[in-house]
């Protein structure tokens, strides 16, 4: 199958001899990222704050594009929460900046070089903020590279999403190095200049213990890791007061409930796009549902539902034809809304005292044929 989430970009070419080779080359360089479409959801996306962020999206929305979409606002110094830049300034009082917000270009908007944000009589210098490394995980089912078939009959290409997708948005002066079969990493200049930045590449089927270690700016997360595997990233972020996010679409195979139990069900805020709430929550299940819910749970984390048919570049026709590959209409639904609804109902997903537990002793009395 074709990949249809991210639409193909067009390329400048040299027409009147109106711009020069080194503009064409530039703007061809942004292309891919100009070309974004953005949704509500995108948008909602670039200025969430919790430390995990969860895409629970319908298969062909476009998770991946939107993630990467994220990273490379980071990279370029663009993103507009201060801290999830690569690059940013900060002043003694905590006052955050990110690079289009301090700089004109590469020079310091403010000359002075103090923060407008402090009290006047007490203005403090803003400088760049020093990371300990530049180092971005992506974890995922396969590293960038061919595979072995399981089957023994030679190989196979088997491609890392999280490569191709990058590879498609990325703007190609920014990069440096490619994987090799000894490096799983793709190493970028960095813009703002120092050292190169670093996105290394893990698999699932590593060992648990192999992706211990060293600490990292953000971890990308896509479909289902182990168990084991999210309580091991988390320390990974802590100094570099770093985040995660976990990108899947729920699939008929899935046997875990490790994202719904600490992840979904977990959330602070729940975004969800108008068509999640119209055609899901209010047709299938009778439910009027806010598309920005805050609730009281103590966790950073902020998850965003989203269906196959909210992808911009994707037609009602294309989602459904695509979903008529499956002939299960509940598989159908699963795919589209991303939702744990089948998982739930065959297994408990999470220990609940009013389902699980029963009165011991009016269980006792009914069984010896004593009513109370
Ligand atoms: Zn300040």
């Amino acid at each position: 199958m074709t990949n249809i989430l991210t639409p193909d970009n067009k390329i400048i070419t040299p027409q009147n001899g109106l711009l020069t080779p080194d503009a064409i080359k530039q703007a061809n360089d942004f292309a891919p990222l100009a070309g974004y479409v953005h949704t509500w959801e995108s948008k909602q996306f670039l200025k969430i704050k919790q430390k995990t962020i969860a895409l629970f999206f319908g298969n062909q929305r476009g998770k991946g594009a939107m993630t990467i979409m994220g990273y490379i606002h980071r990279i370029m110094g663009s993103h507009p929460i201060a801290e999830r830049n690569i690059n940013y300034f900060k002043c003694y009082n905590g006052h955050t900046f990110s690079p289009s917000e301090w700089l004109d270009g590469f020079e310091p908007r403010y000359k002075d070089g103090l923060c407008p944000k402090c009290a006047k009589p007490n203005r403090k210098e803003v400088r760049l903020n020093q990371r300990g490394n530049k180092i971005i995980r992506f974890a995922g089912d396969i590293l960038p590279e061919s595979e072995k078939d399981e089957v023994g009959k030679g190989t196979k290409e088997v491609k890392s999403i999280q490569y191709l997708e990058f590879m498609k948005w990325c703007p190609p002066f920014l990069i440096k190095k490619l994987p090799t079969s000894r490096k799983k990493q793709i190493e970028l200049w960095d813009p703002y200049g120092g050292e190169d930045i670093i996105f290394e590449f893990v698999s699932y089927k590593m060992p648990v213990e192999s992706t211990r270690g060293h600490q990292r700016i953000s971890i990308w997360a896509d479909e289902l890791g182990s168990e084991g595997f999210y309580d091991e990233q988390r320390p990974r972020l802590m100094i570099e007061n770093g985040d995660f996010l976990i990108t899947y679409t729920v699939t008929e195979d899935t046997k875990s409930t490790v994202l719904f139990d600490q992840i979904f069900d977990r959330a602070q805020v729940y975004y969800r796009s108008q068509f999640m709430l119209d055609e899901y929550y209010k047709k299938v299940l009778g439910e009027d549902k806010a598309r920005i819910e805050q609730t009281n749970s103590p966790y950073s984390i902020a998850v965003i539902q989203s269906a196959s048919d909210d992808n911009p570049v994707l037609t009602t026709e294309q989602v459904v034809e695509y979903l008529m590959e499956y002939p299960d209409p509940e598989v159908q639904m699963m795919r589209r809304f991303c939702i744990f609804q089948q998982l739930s109902s065959k297994i408990f997903p999470q220990f609940r005292w009013d389902t699980h537990s029963i009165d011991l002793e009016k269980e006792f009395k009914a069984r010896m044929g004593v009513t109370c």
